[in-house]
Parts: structure tokens; sequence; C-alpha cells
């Protein structure tokens, strides 16, 4: 068989595995072979259904953006464009909804987000997670989630710029084919890059900034909350996340 071919399966195969596992977990037993819906992830028990005006994105463009996003991912197949590619256990693409009216953007996949596959599943992921499912009280599969490398860096230093450079066209494939309604970027790394300046994060989040015509909203990365998790920190994230969000809505 054709190696490339054989990559790319084990690739899917893993993704599957990873999309089963987090169903299980969801408490999914059963799919329905008849429906449509049956590929795609529910809405968590435990969070409320989508407004209105996100149903009515969400069904405006019907599988045309999962479609390019899927095509995004092939085109990244199994990269070796960098040396990140050295130190990987898998490719962390991205996660969550093709339809999503916002977008999260972190740096690069750590340990548990390599062992699994998925962005934010780790310590910082729990946290984005519970901002989103009970700070925004959207479920999590509904928004848009991915990092700014696709392979985790050694002892999850910050990406080298030459690292960031060859992932760049795959996060601008995945942004042009989300089409968000609003970018929300987590830490000064996805946020210098995306303002294509270095920026100081404690200064330029919760201000406005725009990015391929899709307003861009910093905030601070969870990790940094984690480290800092002090009353102001908390609230000027939760300030930043809600005005993001009503900013997606309007
Ligand atoms: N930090 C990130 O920036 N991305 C992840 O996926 C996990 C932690």
């Amino acid at each position: 068989m054709d190696p490339a071919l054989t990559a790319e399966a084990r690739s899917l195969l893993a993704s599957v595995r990873a999309t089963l596992k987090e169903l299980a977990e969801e408490g999914v037993e059963q799919f329905d072979r008849t429906s449509d819906d049956a590929i795609g992830l529910p809405p968590r028990r435990d969070a409320p259904a989508l407004p209105e005006s996100d149903r009515e994105l969400a069904q405006s463009h019907p599988r045309e953006k999962a479609q390019a996003l899927e095509a995004v991912r092939l085109e990244l197949g199994e990269c070796t464009r960098c040396p990140l590619c050295k130190g990987r256990d898998q490719i962390v693409f991205g996660d969550g909804n093709p339809e999503a009216a916002l977008m999260f953007i972190g740096e690069g996949p750590g340990q548990e987000e390599d062992r699994r596959g998925l962005p934010f599943v780790g310590r910082a992921g729990e946290l984005l997670t519970r901002m989103i499912e009970h700070g925004l009280e959207i479920p999590r599969s509904e928004v848009y989630i991915c990092n700014i490398v696709k392979c985790r860096p050694p002892k999850n230093r910050t990406p080298q710029p030459d690292e960031v450079a060859a992932c760049r066209p795959f996060l601008d494939g995945q942004i042009d084919a989300v089409r968000p309604r609003t970018i929300v970027t987590l830490g000064r790394p996805a946020t210098s890059l995306l303002l294509g300046r270095d920026v100081s994060i404690t200064r330029v989040r919760g201000t406005w900034h725009e990015y391929r015509g899709i307003p861009l909203m910093p905030t601070f990365h969870p990790a940094y909350l984690l480290r800092q998790y002090t009353p102001e920190n908390r609230r000027v994230v939760w300030d930043d996340l809600k005005a993001a969000l009503a900013r997606s809505r309007q």
C-alpha cells in the first residue's frame, strides 16, 4: 500500500477513536444511522442549546464549511514541513463546529493534547472549557478551537518563527473555512501572530482588532490564568469573553 495513504488512514483512525472516546464520555451510546446528525457531535447534555441566531448561521452554508475544513486537513496530511513533526505523537488540527460563530486560537498543543489529538484538553483546556460552557453557557462542541501550530513543541516551549510560518497557511485555511463571526486569541503568541506585531497581551487584551476582516478579541491564555488566578484576571477574561460572544451574535 502507498505509505502516504497508510499514514493518512492511521491519522483518520486516530481522530475517529478520539471522537468516539469523547462521545462515550458525553454519554452517547448509539448512533441513529438514518439521520444526517449522526456524524455531527450532539450538544452536551449539561449545556444549553444554541440561540436562534447561531442556529441560523450554522444552517446558512450547510456542509460547505465542514468540507472546506476537511480539505485543509487533507492538505496538511502527515506534515513534515517543520522540525516539530519529530517530537509529536499526533497532529492536533482543531476541534469543534465547522459552522462556529466563535473561534478560539491558542499557541500549540501540550502533552495531553498531543496524546489525545485534540486541542485544549489538558488543565488549561479544562479551564477554557469551563469558561465556555459554564461562563458563556454554550456547548464547547459549538465553538471552534485550534492553535497556531498543530504539533507539540518540545517541553511546551513557545513555537519558533519557522515553525509558526510553516503552519500559518493551515491556520489561515481554518479561519477561511470556518469564517467565524468573532475570533478570540488566547495569549501573546497567537495575538502577536494575527496582529502582525509583537504585542504586550496585558495592553491589548480587551480591545477590538481585525484579522482577515473578522473582529478579533485578544485575551489572556488560560494557562496564564491558572498561574495567576486572581479575581482581577478572572474578571477581565470574563469581560473579554462576554464581549466576544456578544459580537459573534450581532
Ligand atoms: N495550550 C495551547 O495553547 N493550546 C492547547 O491546545 C493546549 C494548551
